[in-house]
């Protein structure tokens, strides 16, 4: 086994508490108080103002009572608000469970003081690492949370790292428990624990970076209007290439032009967002639908098995129809025309499957609007039927 000098390692154990926490107090500074950094920050301060309170004791620079029971406190606690700063993280959400943090340490010192156990070492020592064990397991479970939730690239380590350090933790309960020389196997522990949390700030700060970025491409590929996506993010969820029975919808509304100008540009809005609404509910869950811009929209239909899309579009066009909009009390009807593309040969390109849907389209509104038109495909070329 490498022999480790535990005064140094203990040191640099403080060292890297302190700087995860300086790390913690920047990301701070610089995201919502929700992101829960400010909690994470108290966490790995306290922790550190532990370690470094136990090392002063050791060198017995202290009263023993204040460095065993202060310690040990610090960083009983500091490890719960690591628990509730991950939660924070999360959710948003500070969970109730922090009030009992507050009063966490009282039992503590009740016990300390009827039974003086603080003063043993290795009890001290084992509490220690069984509550740490606990709270970084936990962290994990959160970690484990939010990815199934929100699958960033930093989750999964970080959930690793996590259990790890718990399960070290452990693992040196364990050693104090039951070997009796265990000076040694701390010292390779604390080591491990040192790299743990170098390790465990740097992902949690990259979690809350991903998440950002995440935010911002989802964000640009959203309309934010209606919440459904646009022209780019489409162009993402189309698959490489088309299949036969692969079908489009252009849907166009009818005169949105006169509804903006003798109801409003914000009815118009409203109107726009029943209508997304409405194709959202009607479509299926892999079909993709995207608002192409202004009253257009575009839906999706990968490989339908009937070669007769009509009925579907008609079930459309009648749900928007029947969308009850009322302005100032009067009623109002809002319709839209639908035309309709399908693959029929393998490999067919997409700008020309949407062309003829659009040309079926065209001839829709040339037909007297409010109706669904099929384009009628043939090889390089295409006729609206
Ligand atoms: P057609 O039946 O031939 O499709 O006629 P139309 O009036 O629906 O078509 P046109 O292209 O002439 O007008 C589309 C209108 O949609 C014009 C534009 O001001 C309006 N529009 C585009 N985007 C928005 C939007 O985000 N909100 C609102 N309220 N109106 C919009
Ligand atoms: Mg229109
Ligand atoms: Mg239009």
């Amino acid at each position: 086994m490498i022999a480790l000098d535990i005064v140094t390692v203990l040191f640099l154990n403080q060292s890297s508490l302190l700087a995860g926490a300086a790390v913690f107090m920047i990301a701070r500074q610089r995201r919502s108080p929700s992101s829960g950094f400010g909690i994470l920050a108290a966490a790995f301060s306290l922790q550190g103002l532990g370690a470094v309170l136990a090392s002063f004791g050791e060198q017995a620079a202290m009263p023993v009572t204040a460095w065993t029971l202060g310690s040990l406190t610090l960083g009983m606690v500091g490890h719960g608000l690591l628990v509730l700063g991950m939660e924070r993280l999360r959710s948003g959400r500070l969970h109730r469970v922090w009030r009992l943090l507050a009063v966490y340490p009282i039992p503590l010192w009740i016990a300390a003081w009827l039974t003086g156990f603080h003063l043993d070492n290795q009890l001290r020592a084992t509490l220690f690492h069984l509550n740490a064990a606990l709270c970084l397991l936990v962290a994990s479970r959160i970690v484990a949370r939010l990815r199934r939730v929100e699958p960033l690239p930093s989750c999964l380590p970080l959930e690793a790292v996590l259990a790890f350090s718990g399960l070290s933790f452990l693992l040196g309960a364990g050693v104090v428990v039951f070997v009796a020389d265990f000076v040694p196997w701390l010292a390779l522990e604390f080591f491990v624990q040192i790299l743990g949390n170098f390790t465990i700030a740097i992902l949690i700060y990259s979690v809350a970076t991903d998440r950002a970025e995440r935010k911002l491409a989802l964000m640009a590929e959203l309309d934010s209007l209606t919440g459904i996506g646009n022209r780019r993010w489409l162009d993402k969820m189309l698959p490489s290439r088309l299949s036969p029975g692969d079908t489009v919808f252009c849907i166009d509304l009818d005169h949105f032009k006169r509804i903006n100008d003798r109801f409003g540009h914000a009815t118009g809005d409203t109107v726009l967002v029943a209508v997304a609404a409405t194709l959202r509910n009607l479509k299926r869950s892999d079909d993709v639908l995207a608002r192409m811009g202004g009253e257009e929209f575009l839906l999706f239909l990968p490989e339908l098995r009937s070669s007769d899309p009509q009925p579907i579009a008609e079930r459309i066009r009648d749900a928007i129809q029947a969308i009850p909009f009322q302005h100032q009390g009067a009623a109002l009807t809002v319709t839209a025309s639908i035309g309709i593309a399908q693959v029929v040969q393998p490999g067919e390109a997409w700008p020309d499957l949407v062309h003829a849907a659009d040309m079926a389209l065209y001839e829709a509104k040339r037909g007297g609007r409010n109706r669904v038109v099929q384009a009628r495909r043939v090889p390089q070329g295409l006729v609206s039927a």
